[in-house]
């Protein structure tokens, strides 16, 4: 069934009125009266209006949740079925996420701020991903080995076990969906805790996921603040792996409490501040600095891999950084409901004043900026490029998660290389240039989870499938996506069988 999805803010605005705001912790195949009256707000960044209460859940909770994913992980519920049973239940989801694709991005929307319009495209995106994982999991691989004739040795992959999946709110649906597919597909039961700002398409996922199949209690979903539903998966001795995707202190916190309870695995995908680098032979000034603007502002800039340290050659850089300012600007501010929006407000006040503190310590230090004509507008910055900023500068290294961007000039691809690989993160990083060979050579210099020539790793028109993207240094580390991604879920385990004589 295509999905349909409203056209106008009115439709959209019409649809939003009917939606029901359900809160309640997904533990066992159902929705779960919490133990605690505790709650929290969500409100949406746009107007500031609380949307909803929702269950602070807490040790009971999250307890439950997991007492429910490790029974069906020990009774082999789902782990024991064959991949190709899994994967029908998964594509059924994935069917199902796409057929409530408007109910779904709008809670993303609604929560977060981002353009309904940049949602409906992230829902997509997320079942198509869905799909993936299924079809890899479908035609994962074990190996049988050398041995004595009378025996059969066998390499096997198996699942972890349980799987906590702790998740951002920047792509809240999606980042959930990236763990939970390969998680499922590969066999583990999981307890999601989406971000507290937006956990309300990750509860309805549980919903949907009941229905496509999945049996009761291999997807938990609870929501719950960071500091105790978080802590209390990442303590747990019933959870074998946490796979986790939100900031570099959290990524610690995460570490420490492994160490401090059963070693559980752990997948981490941290903050970022992605070069893109601009070599000197680059044509067409226009359409670069177009994307450069795209890479940058995409989501409002709340997105670990946004392009937000230009590298510029220094012949290109006079001209070029105040083309990108102008091209800021083609980036629509509006009603998040309105489809031609596509810039939104941050997710919330307290992220637009940490936004703001980095813009104006920039400001404060004297460097030269280039902020958007169009401005900004209620809890969005002016977007702004700063321009000859030194490599030490914060605002050349800290992760600022908004719309502003770090401009700075290199003499030679050394300088360029070194430049680009001076940063304790390292997710993804891209090279602009005309010659490929010159592009590639230096491309290969860089340390980097990803790195792309020509094009950002999204929407790319090469239309890749199967990456497998495993970050660096302080960005982290496990493989997410492709095969590398799904192994990430799964354990080795010898298996030899001695046949009588
Ligand atoms: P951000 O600053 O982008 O919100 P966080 O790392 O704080 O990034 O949040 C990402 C996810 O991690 C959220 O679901 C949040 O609730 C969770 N989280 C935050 N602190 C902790 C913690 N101490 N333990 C476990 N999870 C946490």
């Amino acid at each position: 069934m295509t999905p349909i999805f409203p056209e106008s803010l009115q439709q959209w605005q019409s649809v939003a009125s009917s939606l029901k705001f359900d809160g309640r912790p997904a533990i066992g195949g159902q929705r779960n009266e919490p133990h605690s009256t505790r709650t929290f707000d969500l409100v949406n960044p746009a107007d500031g209006q609380v949307l909803a209460q929702v269950p602070r859940c807490g040790t009971v909770e999250v307890g439950a949740a997991i007492a429910a994913a490790r029974a069906a992980a020990d009774h082999g519920v789902w782990s024991e079925q064959p991949a190709v049973l899994r994967a029908e239940v998964l594509r059924k989801l994935a069917t199902s996420i796409e057929v409530h694709g408007a109910e779904l991005a709008l809670l993303d929307s609604l929560q977060m701020g981002m353009p309904v319009s940049l949602a409906v495209d992230d829902i997509g995106l997320a079942a198509r991903k869905l799909r993936e994982a299924a079809a890899g999991a479908e035609r994962l691989q074990g190996a049988s080995l050398p041995s004595a004739p009378s025996s059969l040795a066998l390499n096997l992959r198996v699942p972890q076990g349980v799987v906590a999946a702790i998740t951002p709110w920047n792509f809240p649906l999606f980042v959930a969906l990236s763990k939970i597919g390969p998680a499922l597909a590969t066999g583990n039961s999981v307890v999601l805790k989406p971000s507290e700002l937006a956990p309300l398409a990750c509860l309805r996922l549980a919903d949907l996921a009941a229905e496509a199949g999945l049996p009761p209690g291999v997807l938990n979903v609870v929501p719950g603040l960071g500091s105790e539903a978080g802590q209390a998966l990442a303590l747990s001795r019933q959870v074998d792996m946490v796979s986790f995707t939100g900031s570099t202190a959290t990524g610690r916190l995460l570490m420490r409490a492994a160490a401090d309870s059963n070693l559980k695995s752990l997948q981490l995908e941290l903050g970022g501040k992605s070069p893109q680098v601009v070599l000197d032979d680059c044509g067409d000034l226009e359409a670069l600095a177009q994307a450069l603007a795209d890479g940058l502002m995409f989501n409002s800039g709340q997105v670990c891999v946004a392009g937000s340290r230009l590298v510029i050659a220094r012949s290109l850089a006079p001209s070029l950084v105040p083309l990108v300012a102008e091209k800021l600007a083609s980036w629509r501010f509006g009603h998040p409901m309105d489809p031609v929006t596509t810039l939104g407000p941050l997710a919330s006040r307290h992220h637009l004043a940490h936004v703001q503190r980095f813009i104006d310590h920039a400001h404060a230090q004297g460097l030269a900026a280039w902020p958007s004509p169009m401005g900004g507008g209620p809890g969005l910055p002016t977007p702004i490029v700063f321009s000859d900023v030194p490599a030490d500068a914060e605002i050349a290294q800290e992760e600022v998660f908004g719309p502003v961007a770090a401009a700075s000039s290199f003499d030679t691809d050394d300088e360029a290389a070194a430049y680009a690989n001076n940063s304790r993160y390292g997710l993804v990083a891209t090279v602009w240039c005309s010659d490929a060979a010159r592009g590639l050579a230096l491309a290969r210099r860089i340390r980097s989870g990803a790195v792309t020539v020509n094009t950002r790793t999204r929407h790319t028109p090469a239309r890749v499938s199967g990456a497998s993207l495993e970050p660096v240094r302080e960005s982290g580390f496990g493989a997410e996506g492709g095969l590398a991604g799904l192994l990430a879920y799964t354990r080795a385990r010898h298996l030899l069988l001695n046949l009588p004589a």
